[in-house]
């Protein structure tokens, strides 16, 4: 990769190492669960998570579109969180594909949804109303900042679902992120849950795919649901070789795209006009002060520019950067200085 591209880790490049795997991987049709090197990376995904099986789906939409179908029946309801990527940034699908009713309970700005807010949403036994299915969480969570949920928090949330017989989602879409947060293993963040869907892309480097995973049963399930939606691949070995490497070698280095992230905080600190507003994990989330002479759009047409990418939103002073694989203490500093002579440019030509 040679633009510096901090909009999303979603923007990482397969990693040489996985190119040379996808090149020499076996291959079977997967359909007819033929494919050697995607039965490998479900089962392994599935040993890590302490889960009985897995299943290899084209992406997080899909992974949490085929567990909540695979949970919940049509007019059903998901408590779920009102910032969650499942309610906003999944084309509706639970409710067009699956007649799932989403009730949304409010993300705090540490990223749990309270338990006595999940408490309330639970329905009683009554005609009325639809019936409780399933509680989500999301981890880390997105839309507060890349913020990791602690164990215990996810303990909570799995022993408040049994109680009342639900069953516990988690989109785990960056929990290797959260893992490396902890200093836990995965399989200790997401213990209690009846599912967890986490991307092989992302900050793990694959270039597609995700991993469903739960009980033999429900994976049984989720493969109908996922061969419903279109998602039976065929030589997806090409694709899982990848996600191996993903799995086992990519997230073990997730610490240092955290210690670029908190470098990437303090530098920017340092850049007038900008604001940083937290960092979490692989996220750093900055503003525009009011005393900006453009807003974050703009900056961000200026910085492309310079060969750098950011996500700036029209009307909206915040950015948000991901660090990832390809981005390095010096492509941070290489930001830095852009930052300063992109802002500070305009002031001149006023
Ligand atoms: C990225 C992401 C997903 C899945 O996204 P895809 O682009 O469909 O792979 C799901 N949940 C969260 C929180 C995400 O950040």
């Amino acid at each position: 990769m040679n633009t510096i591209d901090l909009r999303s880790d979603t923007v990482s490049h397969p990693t040489p190492a996985m190119r040379e795997a996808m090149a020499k991987a076996e291959v079977g049709d997967d359909v007819y669960g033929d494919d050697p090197t995607v039965n490998q990376l479900e089962q392994d995904a599935a040993d890590m998570f302490g889960f009985e099986a897995g299943l290899f789906v084209a992406s997080g939409t899909q992974g949490n579109l085929v567990s909540l179908l695979t949970h919940c029946e049509r007019g059903t309801e998901a408590i779920i969180g009102d910032k969650s990527h499942i309610f906003r940034y999944e084309a509706g699908g639970i409710a067009a594909v699956g007649g799932i009713m989403p009730h949304t309970v409010p993300v705090q700005p540490d990223g749990t949804l309270r338990l006595q807010d999940i408490r309330a949403a639970i329905r009683g036994d009554n005609q009325h109303f639809p019936r409780t299915r399933l509680i989500t969480i999301e981890n880390t969570q997105n839309a507060a900042g890349g913020v990791a949920l602690p164990p215990q928090y996810v303990q909570s949330v799995a022993a408040l679902a049994k109680e009342h017989g639900l069953k516990f989602h988690i989109d785990g879409a960056r929990i290797f992120n959260a893992a490396a947060a902890y200093d836990v293993p995965v399989a200790e963040l997401v213990r209690g849950a009846d599912s967890v869907t986490f991307c092989l892309s992302k900050a793990l480097c694959a270039p597609v795919g995700s991993v469903v995973v739960g009980s033999r049963a429900f994976i049984a399930e989720a493969r109908r649901k996922r061969k419903m939606l279109g998602g039976g691949m065929r030589q997806a070995g090409v694709l899982a070789a990848a996600g191996l490497i993903a799995l086992h070698e990519m997230s073990k280095r997730l610490h240092e795209d955290h210690v670029n992230a908190a470098y990437l905080a303090d530098s920017l600190s340092t850049v007038p006009h900008l604001h940083v507003v937290s960092q979490h994990t692989n996220f750093v989330l900055v503003d525009l002060t009011p005393s900006a002479p453009f807003s974050a759009d703009e900056l961000a047409r200026r910085l492309k520019l310079r060969g750098i990418l950011i996500s700036g939103y029209p009307n909206e002073p915040r950015i948000r950067l991901v660090t990832h694989y390809w981005i390095t203490r010096e492509s941070i500093d290489t930001l830095t200085a852009a930052l300063k002579e992109a802002l500070n440019e305009v002031q001149i030509a006023q």
